[in-house]
């Protein structure tokens, strides 16, 4: 049976420094990331084994279960390909996408604003989201609370942001604002553009 499996980075564990040092990312993929990888393989094999058992399970549960690993597992895989390198970045998006971000969210700042304060208000543990609805022809910011919200998000994903503690404590403690500060300076938007692209066709 195919079975998830923990993504590479393309870049090392020590390429996004100073924003996030090389000790808090390798944590971050190895431990936080694989358990969600670990966790989601477990969940599907205790549905595959109580069906082919025959037995009773409490699949609220179970989807719960599926839903915080396999929500981490996705939401993880996309952040980290969100992230470049320190010395590769560019700060700011091209000009097609600030052109759309501009006339969605009528400018860059307002719309890193926005984003941040999306990040900020997460309660508890979550992430924040940049998405895309194709039905409008418009950007949206989402807030995703945890990962075990029990849904797959149809709308495509072009930015998140993680806001649990374990991005950011080792690096930032309590100043998550500074961590969020932090984000937008290793932001790949070459990948976002090519997510939006993709999505528009
Ligand atoms: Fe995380």
């Amino acid at each position: 049976m195919t079975k998830y499996t923990l993504p590479n980075l393309s870049y090392d564990y020590n390429a996004l420094e100073p924003h996030i040092s090389k000790q808090l990312l390798t944590i971050h993929h190895q431990k936080h990331h694989q358990a969600y990888v670990n966790g989601a393989n477990t969940a599907f094999d205790k549905l595959t084994q109580a069906r082919q058992d025959k037995t009773e399970i409490d699949i609220k549960a179970a989807l719960k279960n599926l839903s915080w690993n396999l929500g981490g597992h996705v939401l993880h895989s996309m952040f980290w390909s969100n992230l470049i390198p320190t010395d590769k970045t560019k700060g700011k998006p091209d000009a097609k996408l600030l052109d759309m971000i501009e006339r969605d969210f009528t400018s860059f700042e307002r719309f890193k604003n926005e984003f941040t304060q999306c990040a900020m208000t997460v309660e508890g543990s979550g992430w924040a989201a940049l998405t895309y609805d194709k039905m409008i022809d418009k950007l949206l910011i989402m807030q995703i609370e945890k990962h075990n919200t029990n849904i797959y998000p149809a709308l495509t994903i072009l930015i998140v942001l993680d806001c649990f503690e374990h991005a950011y404590y080792l690096d930032y403690k309590n100043e998550k604002a500074k961590f969020f500060e932090a984000f937008w300076q290793i932001v790949n938007w070459e990948e976002v553009n090519k997510r939006l692209e993709e999505v528009a066709k």
